[in-house]
């Protein structure tokens, strides 16, 4: 098989991703300390915190920009950030909260309306605020 339909399948394979409901999955450890990760369809919540709907929320709000701006924009920003700006300021914590998709992200955890019918969790567990 050519180059061409590699390449081709490595940039629709995961925006098409992004067309499937979030799938929720509780995982032992995540790097760094954090409590939730999400990545193309997948969002991962440590076990510790697994029913913590501000988390859910947050991590949501990841999955939602990836869907309007396409995985590959979510990654460059967050690199920069998390990377490129850590390594500048030598303060990840400054880093972290300038990230304008953090932001929206920490803005949606104090919101109320209903989730999205639509999340598949992995382990039947209610969540809660
Ligand atoms: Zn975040």
């Amino acid at each position: 098989m050519s180059y061409f339909y590699f390449e081709i399948a490595s940039v629709l394979l995961p925006w098409a991703m992004m067309l499937i409901p979030p799938i929720v999955i509780p995982i032992r450890s995540l790097y760094g300390g954090a409590k939730g990760l999400s990545f193309l369809c997948f969002i991962f919540i440590k076990r510790a915190d697994f029913g913590n709907e501000r988390i859910l929320r947050h991590e949501l709000t990841h999955y939602k920009q990836q869907r309007r701006y396409s995985p590959y924009v979510v990654t460059v920003l967050l690199f920069w950030h998390y990377f490129v700006k850590n390594r500048i300021w030598r303060n990840f914590g400054e880093a972290y909260h300038s990230c304008p998709f953090e932001l929206e992200a920490f803005a949606a955890m104090e919101k109320t309306d209903p989730l999205p019918k639509m999340i598949f969790l992995t382990l039947k567990h209610n969540f809660h605020r």
